[in-house]
């Protein structure tokens, strides 16, 4: 069967771009698939340093996952650093990664424009992300427009590994991406947990509304015809409606005389319908923390289980012998 295998960094609070690029297709796609989906909390090191944030954001990424449907009998669902193996793997790929496919990556060059400084973790992220996806022998790995560079690195590494050591080990995998597979943020670039410019999928009430008519528009007055097709409000609410609703916003765009403010209510009442469920959902969810722990164990365990053959298939071909 079909291995697919995904996963979220608990780096900030999940948002729009993090739901339509990925979580969505990670909840479709678990009737189909071998799926496994992980919090990268390893990962989540590399631009967050405050431990209790870091707690905190993986019990809520959790949660989020659960309440906008993973269902823990169909999908295999855990931490990341609860399966060690994944780093000793990135340790053995690290030696059959040049130098200038890691220097290539365009997500680490993106974070080093927005002004973070980076750590080595930073560079060598593609290397993790790659031992993520094959210790489990992965075949589909369902992400955003933003990581695609990254499954090719990582059909690089498998590749490279096989040949160098003559063995057959891993397939290469393929990205899949939804149809919205790079949505904008407040300010028009990339929505990102480390830019500051997220719409969070769980926030309610006053942040919510504060965040959403915050969103940059251009300078057109309210009774300028407006472009939709170049509008972020515009771009967000299509995510959300209906082909016909969608239509009438774009008519009354195109039309003049009604303010940006009118469009930005219009998505905040689509964003708040949209997740109503999922919102019930989670906060039952979290009166049950215990509940929350024992999926994550669980999955943990069946995860392991997999890397574990994984790993001692690499260390016999590379020259290792089996660990007393
Ligand atoms: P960070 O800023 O810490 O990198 P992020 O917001 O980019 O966080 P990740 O945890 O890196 O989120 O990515 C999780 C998944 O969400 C990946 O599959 C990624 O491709 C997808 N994703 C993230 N941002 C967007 C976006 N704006 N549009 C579509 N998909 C996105
Ligand atoms: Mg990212």
């Amino acid at each position: 069967p079909t291995r697919i295998l995904s996963g979220v960094q608990p780096s900030g609070k999940l948002h729009l771009g993090n739901y339509f690029g990925a979580i969505r297709q990670h909840i479709a796609l678990q009737n189909t698939g071998e799926c496994f989906y992980f919090i990268a909390d390893y990962h989540s090191m590399t631009t967050l340093q405050d431990p209790t944030a870091r707690l905190a954001n993986t019990r809520d990424v959790a949660l989020d996952y659960l309440a906008l449907g993973l269902d823990p009998n169909k999908a295999t669902f855990y931490r990341q650093s609860d399966v060690p193996e994944v780093c000793e793997l990135a340790w053995i790929f690290s030696t059959v990664c040049n130098m200038g496919l890691l220097e290539r990556a365009v997500s680490y060059k993106d974070k080093l424009d927005k002004g973070l400084e980076p750590n080595v973790g930073l560079f060598s992220y593609p290397v993790l992300m790659a031992a993520d996806i094959l210790i489990l022998r992965s075949h589909l790995v369902p992400v955003g427009k933003d990581q695609v560079q990254h499954i090719e690195i990582t059909r690089d590494l498998a590749d490279r590994f096989n040949r160098v050591y003559n063995r057959e080990i891993f397939p290469l995998p393929e990205y899949r991406l939804d149809a919205e597979s790079r949505i904008p943020g407040t300010d028009g670039e990339k929505m990102s947990k480390s830019y500051g410019n997220t719409i969070e999928i769980f926030a309610e009430g006053k942040p919510l509304s504060k965040t959403v008519m915050g969103i940059v528009t251009d300078s057109a007055k309210l009774e300028d015809p407006k472009n939709p097709e170049t509008c972020t409000v515009f771009a967000l609410y299509s995510l959300f409606a209906t082909p016909l609703e969608r239509e009438q916003l774009a008519d009354r765009y195109r039309a003049g005389g009604m303010g940006y403010g009118e469009a930005k209510k219009a998505l905040l009442g689509q964003i708040e319908a949209y997740f109503e469920e999922a919102r019930e959902k989670r906060k039952s969810l979290v009166r049950d923390p215990g509940y929350v722990e024992e999926v994550l164990r669980v999955g943990a365990k069946k995860a392991r289980e997999v890397a574990k053959v994984t790993l001692e298939l690499v260390r016999e071909a590379t020259g290792f012998i089996a660990r007393p």
